[in-house]
């Protein structure tokens, strides 16, 4: 296989460099769950030098830890049913599915391990009757302009539950021929016959899991998937006509090596996925226990760690992908990248999209929807969940309503995610402030980061910088929001950049 030469323009992105380094404080880690939804690692932090890991994601703003349990189903059902108040608000839906055969050892999730499909039936009848309830409240248009289903491992679910599930989906909603229908897909639970299902149902996006293909990684995480089983499945996938697919591959994982996770990013770069996604893993074992199983000896130091993340950007631009934002890259051609391009990007529970903002009813166990003004999350155990759906009540367990301040800054840090720069006027158009005077302590924060090169204030603009945008998109972001700067009980430490 060819070597990909480090890309010199990047290696200046990359490393770290001493010139730049300054003393700044910043609010201590953020261990809150921005998603409830999202890949694995995706919603913790560790102590590596990008500043990004200290702040959300900010797949939500509120974040997810300011959810309150004063909202409930009655509110939950309130917003379904105000949607026919905006109907050209678009319709995205999500669907969790907690089951997995096997446990990753570095796994995050919300999910349950079991041999007894059993449980699945079960929960797929609970789905089904609460996706009628959503539908018997729900306003305004039915089109889905997306779709995904996530867990979990979606793919668990035998084909003709599959099936059904998705039945029971367009009885409701309408497929369009421009819409993203997504799902999850561990490569070890899929086969020919499976992929056609889902392909003939709708779906015309797959995101593997791949994580790394070094065998000895793959023997310390538990998730032993050859390289060759990953490109039979993508082989099928564009054999049988799905548009764009996805890997996700985490950095950081126990036996990582410089060397071994090149021989990965390489490999999966002469397989040309559309779009990879290239995620931090959190070592969090006091808080998730399936983390427990690994062995501490193996964790990588947070030096390498860094090295092995800056080594992955680099093959990755060399080999001519666009970085999207955060841990995302696409193929120039892909639609990821052209709506990043053309200032075109959103975010969302998924992460980057091309669709625009869309209300999303999310359906299973943990997860959140975002209807109108409002974040509502169902219960997260599965018995909870289902004895309140076998009650014919709304599964919510919490929630948020967002007032006039909240929905301002949601759009500031999704500008700041998605296009890298807050145009003022926008702001000061659409929400009748004067930026600078609103905004002043926010744009006082920012400073040490104008100080370290990652942001650029201007007359009218706020512009994150090349470096800026792949080492600090996030901890820009965080001085928009109102929660976490005004968090009382944070400590404060000195950093070095
Ligand atoms: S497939 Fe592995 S990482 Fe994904 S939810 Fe299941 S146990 Fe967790």
């Amino acid at each position: 296989m060819k070597t990909v030469k480090p890309h010199n323009r990047r290696r200046e992105l990359c490393t770290r460099d001493a010139s730049r380094r300054s003393t700044v404080s910043y609010p201590v880690q953020w261990h809150g769950d921005d998603s409830g939804s999202g890949p694995v690692g995706q919603t913790a932090c560790d102590c590596v030098e990008r500043l990004d890991m200290r702040a959300p994601r900010y797949t939500s703003y509120p974040t997810a830890d300011r959810f309150v349990e004063a909202f409930g189903p009655e509110d939950h059902a309130r917003y379904l049913a105000a949607r026919a108040l905006q109907p050209a608000v678009p319709l995205s839906l999500y669907v969790h599915i907690p089951f997995c055969s096997a446990l990753c050892y570095y796994c995050a999730c919300n999910k349950k391990i079991t041999q007894d499909y059993a449980k699945a039936e079960r929960y797929i009848e609970h789905l089904i009757s609460e996706l009628s309830m959503v539908d018997s409240l729900l306003s305004g248009d039915r089109r889905l302009l997306q779709l995904h289903f996530g867990g979990g491992t979606p793919t668990y679910l035998k084909s003709v539950d599959l099936q059904r599930l998705m039945n029971a989906i367009t009885e409701r909603f309408s497929l369009t021929s421009a819409g993203e229908y997504s799902m999850e897909i561990d490569p070890r639970t899929v086969d020919e016959e499976k992929m056609n299902v889902l392909r003939e149902a709708g779906f015309n996006r797959l995101s593997l899991g791949v994580q790394d293909f070094d065998v000895d990684v793959q023997a310390a995480i538990n998730r032993v998937q050859p390289a060759s089983l990953v490109a039979s499945v993508l082989d099928t996938g564009r054999q049988l006509g799905f548009e764009s697919t996805n890997f996700d591959l985490i950095h950081g994982l126990p036996r990582q090596t410089l060397a071994g996770f090149a021989r990965t990013v390489e490999e999966v770069i002469a397989m040309r996925p559309d779009r990879i996604a290239l995620y931090n893993y959190a070592h969090l074992p006091s808080r998730f226990k399936a983390q427990r199983l690994i062995n501490p000896q193996d964790m990588p130091s947070p030096e390498l760690k860094q090295d092995i993340f800056c080594l992955a950007n680099d093959l990755l631009d060399s080999a001519g992908y666009d970085y999207i934002g955060m841990d995302h890259f696409a193929l120039p051609e892909d639609g990821l990248a052209n709506a990043r391009r053309t200032g075109r990007l959103h975010r969302n529970f998924q992460g980057y999209s091309t669709q625009p903002d869309c209300d999303l009813v999310a359906i299973g166990a943990s997860s959140i929807s975002r209807i109108g003004s409002c974040y509502s999350q169902n219960l997260k155990g599965l018995n909870e969940y289902g004895d309140r759906v076998s009650q014919n009540i709304l599964p919510t367990q919490r929630g948020v309503e967002l007032s006039r301040d909240d929905i301002l800054r949601r759009a500031v840090i999704m500008a700041i995610m998605c296009q890298g720069e807050i145009d003022k006027s926008t702001f000061e158009i659409g929400y009748l402030i004067d930026f600078d005077q609103y905004f002043e302590e926010e744009l006082q924060a920012l400073q040490p980061l104008v100080e370290s090169g990652y942001v650029q204030l201007e007359e009218r603009c706020v512009r994150v910088t090349a470096l800026g945008r792949r080492k600090a998109l996030r901890m820009v972001g965080s001085q928009f929001d109102r929660y976490l700067q005004q968090h009382q009980s944070r400590s404060r430490f000195s950093t070095i950049l």
